[in-house]
């Protein structure tokens, strides 16, 4: 039988801004690709959440094209995106893409002090064939004193001051915009910069802001040794996502990271490092120490009681595992990491809610 159905379509002509990647839409085109990405959204397995919602508003703008064909490749085997999948695009093509745009901010700003130095050599170069011009009228007014070289003389140095005037104006006013274009890049710069190690859902570091923290504490004189890597997992997080909804399983996250925030003091870092997993990094932190913060943290999750909009809606009592591990010295962080993961499983092989130690 000959399907009927139309296939579903896609936008041209709608941009993002190539530096900070934010949306150009107007009201009424997002309203249209809302309308194209919903019918692609129905044929995948993925809830409609922001996520899923995210892949398929940039495939159908047509503004990622890597996304487009890691999509276009499912669609052609007729693979419908799981809940794993939809995360697992997300953080390739759209998490990932913070990066590229804090890269291409920073060569902007090179080029741009580049550009600038160059000015100011140039105008050096002015300045320094002005200096030999009067070193010349000087000589020459020295070597020759009629009414008419003074004059020649004169008019020359007049003619050449004039110019450098008009260089040194031309310099200022370069200087001034290039300030005020430095200042601009800068602030973008930081943004992007933060917004690139940022988990966007809970505020706490992402996995990359946390890879990084841990790798400047190995560089550091102190190393890993004797720093703690707690890795959290939501149990039956699944569960909670299927039985409340992603909008409550999000709220969820939300309140974890509340309770890692209270519970890390100092240089501690907290991060969100994947879907429901969260990390601590607990610099010069003794085995009995870090085992106790673990502790309070499973607890104070255990105690959550989160609640949708709606009175029905109440998510019962939520529980984490925990893998904790000390680095030892000249381990690399991917060791630690791997050693904590192992704990980890064991924690959750034995029953989950608990710490387990490796
Ligand atoms: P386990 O106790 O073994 O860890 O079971 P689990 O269900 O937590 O583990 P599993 O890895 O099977 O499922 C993790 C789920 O987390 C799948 C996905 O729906 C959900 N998830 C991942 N990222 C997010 C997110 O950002 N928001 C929400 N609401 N759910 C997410
Ligand atoms: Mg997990
Ligand atoms: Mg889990």
């Amino acid at each position: 039988m000959v399907s009927t159905e139309m296939p579903p379509r896609r936008m041209t002509g709608v941009r993002a801004d190539p530096n900070t990647m934010r949306y150009l839409e107007s009201k009424q085109q997002s309203a249209q690709l809302l309308r194209l990405a919903l019918p692609w959204m129905v044929r995948q397995n993925a809830a409609y959440h922001p996520v899923s919602y995210t892949l398929w508003y940039e495939h159908v703008a047509g503004l990622n094209p890597t996304l487009s064909a890691a999509l276009t490749a499912r669609l052609d085997a007729n693979d419908p995106l799981s809940e794993e999948d939809a995360y697992r695009l997300y953080a390739r093509h759209i998490s990932e893409r913070d990066a590229a745009v804090l890269e291409i901010l920073q060569r902007r700003l090179q080029t741009l002090l580049e550009t600038t130095a160059q000015e100011v050599a140039t105008a050096c170069e002015d300045s320094g064939r002005f200096r030999q011009s009067l070193q010349q009228g000087r000589s020459d007014l020295t070597n020759d004193v009629n009414a008419g070289a003074v004059r020649e003389v004169i008019g020359r140095l007049l003619s050449e001051a004039l110019r450098m005037e008009a260089a040194t104006q031309t310099l200022t006013e370069k200087l001034e915009a290039s300030t005020r274009d430095v200042l601009s890049l800068t602030k973008q710069l930081n943004e992007a910069h933060t917004e690139a190690l940022t988990d966007p859902l809970c505020g706490l570091s992402n996995r990359r802001g946390f890879m990084r923290a841990a790798q400047d504490l190995r560089d550091s004189d102190q190393g890993l040794d004797g720093a703690a890597v707690v890795l959290i997992d939501v149990d039956h997080f699944k569960w909670v996502n299927d039985t409340f909804g992603h909008l409550l399983g999000d709220k969820v996250l939300r309140a974890i990271a509340e309770v890692l925030r209270a519970n890390i003091k100092g240089r501690d870092i907290a991060a969100r490092i994947g879907g429901e997993e969260f990390a601590l990094l607990l610099p010069q932190t003794p085995l009995q120490g870090a085992h106790s913060v673990a502790d309070q943290i499973r607890l104070a999750v255990e105690q959550l009681r989160i609640h949708g909009d709606r009175a029905t809606e109440a998510v019962g009592s939520v529980t984490i595992s925990l893998g904790l591990a000390l680095g030892r010295t000249g381990e690399s962080i991917d060791e630690l990491m791997a050693r904590a993961d192992v704990a980890l499983y064991a924690a959750k092989r034995d029953g989950r809610n608990r710490v387990g130690v490796s």
